[in-house]
């Protein structure tokens, strides 16, 4: 997307923009920025829309819900071409090796060619002096050699060059996941949730309700003392999918840490909250899993689960130990079950 607004009506724009992310609690990083700035400008209609409609749900834009319009709105155009750019720019070096591996082949055939040539001439002459015919063969002989292993060594650095491209885009994919992702789960990490749940905090009043679920996984350390940590880690892969199954964007299922996972409801009541961690608690009680070794059936797991909604003026350290305390009280009252803070 350009921007080619003069000073002055660009300058109005911003003026007009910051007072509506502060109003919202909006982060103040570039993209939502440049989402806000878009919006005052009035120049994308159909991202006013999901803004005005995502405002409306959650009182504030949550960041994943930001990034995501800055991808479908701003930069579309942007990443398509980046995409054709990087498919054209392998396809090219693919070509190049090609390419270059068949230049390789022919200047050696070529080559040999000449060589064989050069030892008919040899052996015909018998002892004769050399013909100017000879040297001149000679001369192209060493010509193409040295042709044929220019190629050969172009061929190399583009096969090299072509795995270093490959490794980079797997380190840039892994740096940006690891930051924000836990690798056992694939859930987002507590450091995701800390910065969302911030978020939501700060745009909280009256008129949005928002909701929180913490998640544990009862006796686990006897689970694991008794099936190994990894059956333990699969049983947490497995956990962490049923909360993905059950909590699609923008709620946010996250491993909070250890056996315990948590979930972030914007827009959502305790009721329907509590409705959702019921139907997760049942069907972390019907896992089943077969032994392979033994052939035992374990049908053991179970998790506790503590429901609250977020209250007007409330802190996220404040929320998080409040619904950590019906949590308690889940396991007080004898685990497998939910508890909603009142
Ligand atoms: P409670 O019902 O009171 O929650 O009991 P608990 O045993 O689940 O709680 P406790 O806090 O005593 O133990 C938590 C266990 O979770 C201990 C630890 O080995 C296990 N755990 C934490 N992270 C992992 C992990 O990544 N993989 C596996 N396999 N186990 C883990
Ligand atoms: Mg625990
Ligand atoms: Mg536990």
């Amino acid at each position: 997307m350009k921007f080619a607004e003069n000073h002055n009506q660009a300058a109005e724009y911003l003026r007009q923009a910051v007072p509506l992310m502060v109003k919202h609690n909006i982060p103040p990083n570039p993209l939502n920025y440049a989402l806000w700035y878009t919006y005052v400008s009035d120049r994308v209609p159909e991202l006013n829309i999901q803004l005005d409609k995502t405002l409306t749900t959650y009182g504030t834009c949550p960041t994943m819900l930001s990034e995501q319009l800055f991808r479908e709105h701003m930069i579309k155009d942007e990443i398509n071409g980046a995409e054709d750019v990087q498919a054209s720019l392998i396809s090219l070096i693919n070509d190049l090796h090609e390419h270059a591996g068949d230049t390789a082949e022919k200047t050696e055939s070529f080559n040999s060619i000449l060589e064989e040539s050069l030892g008919t001439l040899q052996q015909s002459e018998d002892g004769e002096p050399s013909l100017p015919l000879e040297s001149v063969i000679h001369a192209l002989s060493s010509h193409t050699k040295s042709i044929s292993e220019t190629a050969r060594q172009f061929q190399e650095r583009m096969h090299a060059a072509q795995a270093e491209i490959q490794s980079l885009k797997e380190e840039l994919n892994k740096t940006r996941q690891d930051a924000r992702v836990d690798p056992l789960t694939n859930l987002f990490n507590r450091r995701a949730f800390d910065s969302e749940l911030e978020q939501l905090v700060g745009s909280n009043s009256d008129d949005i309700i928002s909701s929180f679920i913490l998640v544990d996984i009862d006796h686990f350390k006897r689970f694991n003392d008794t099936y190994g940590h990894l059956m333990g880690d699969k049983v947490l892969q497995y956990v962490g999918k049923l909360l993905k199954d059950a909590c699609p964007e923008p709620m946010l299922p996250v491993r909070f840490g250890g056996e315990e996972f948590a979930v972030l409801m914007p827009g959502t009541s305790k009721e329907k909250a509590s409705e959702i961690a019921e139907q997760v608690r049942q069907k972390i009680q019907a896992i089943r899993i077969k032994q392979k070794k033994s052939g035992e059936i374990i049908s053991s797991i179970t998790a506790s689960f503590g429901v609250s909604q977020l209250n007007t003026d409330e802190t996220a350290e404040q929320l998080v130990e409040r619904t950590d305390k019906a949590l308690y009280k889940a396991k007080d009252s004898g685990r497998n079950q939910v508890q909603i803070s009142i």
